[in-house]
């Protein structure tokens, strides 16, 4: 007598979760990420003003532009060729520094 065909005119209600929320704890990266500091400017957040920056490159003469002066002159290049790494911008270090504040941000050092 009882089953089927009869319409239960009070459905029953979505199943209702009482856990709320689940808070997902999301491992955080830590804030402090290693920036490259290669030969391309980097987007970054200036240590000295503290606004998000790109920076702004220049190359400096570094150990490796006197290692490849050194290198060429022992080679045998002495007519001048071994100022020749000075004007590689290839050989240089590489400047960082903030648009805003003109501070030095970071240096690559090719070595
Ligand atoms: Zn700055």
């Amino acid at each position: 007598m009882e089953k089927g065909g009869y319409s239960n005119p009070n459905p029953p209600p979505p199943p209702y979760s009482s856990v709320g929320q689940t808070t997902v704890v999301v491992a955080q990266q830590p804030l402090v990420a290693v920036q490259l500091f290669r030969e391309a400017p980097v987007r970054t957040r200036c240590q000295y003003c503290s606004s998000e920056i790109l920076t702004s490159t220049a190359y400096e003469t570094g150990t490796v532009t006197w290692l490849a002066c050194a290198i060429t002159a022992f080679v045998g290049c002495w007519l001048g060729c071994c100022l020749i790494p000075f004007c590689i911008d290839g050989c240089k270090d590489v400047v960082h520094s903030c648009p805003n504040c003109h501070q030095v941000i970071a240096r690559y050092n090719r070595m």
